[in-house]
């Protein structure tokens, strides 16, 4: 099977083969203004970009902090780290246009959610 993701503009189109490794949210306030709380994990070798590639912009934080995070520089949309050379690395979730099959196993950092949220949220 094949889950395909796209950026909100469609300049970004990817493909996973395969079911992602992983699925968990992040609510620190990095991620949660990233718009990138809610990841998968994929193995480089299931992961295709089918294109986009000159439209992804990377952000590199400062130290402690390590996350690289990409986002379409047309459209804003934040895809994780599509680019990244590790053999498996985080895409955003809300990017995805099939079903993942996998679930959600973990939450971190939930005591950073805001106020106003209202239950878990992605
Ligand atoms: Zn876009
Ligand atoms: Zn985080």
């Amino acid at each position: 099977m094949e889950i395909k993701g796209s950026c909100m503009c469609g300049s970004v189109k990817f493909a996973i083969r395969g079911t992602p490794k992983m699925m968990g949210t992040c609510h620190c306030s990095r991620c949660r203004k990233l718009g990138t709380s809610t990841i998968v994990f994929v193995d480089r070798d299931q992961f295709t970009l089918i294109s986009g590639e000159a439209k992804i912009e990377t952000v590199r934080p400062e130290p402690p902090f390590t996350y690289h995070r990409s986002f379409c520089r047309k459209c804003g949309t934040s895809l994780g780290e599509p680019l990244s050379p590790d053999a498996s690395f985080p895409i955003n979730a809300q990017c995805l246009d099939d079903d993942p099959v996998v679930r959600n196993s973990f939450h971190e950092h939930e005591s950073d959610q805001p106020a106003w949220v209202e239950g878990v949220t992605g």
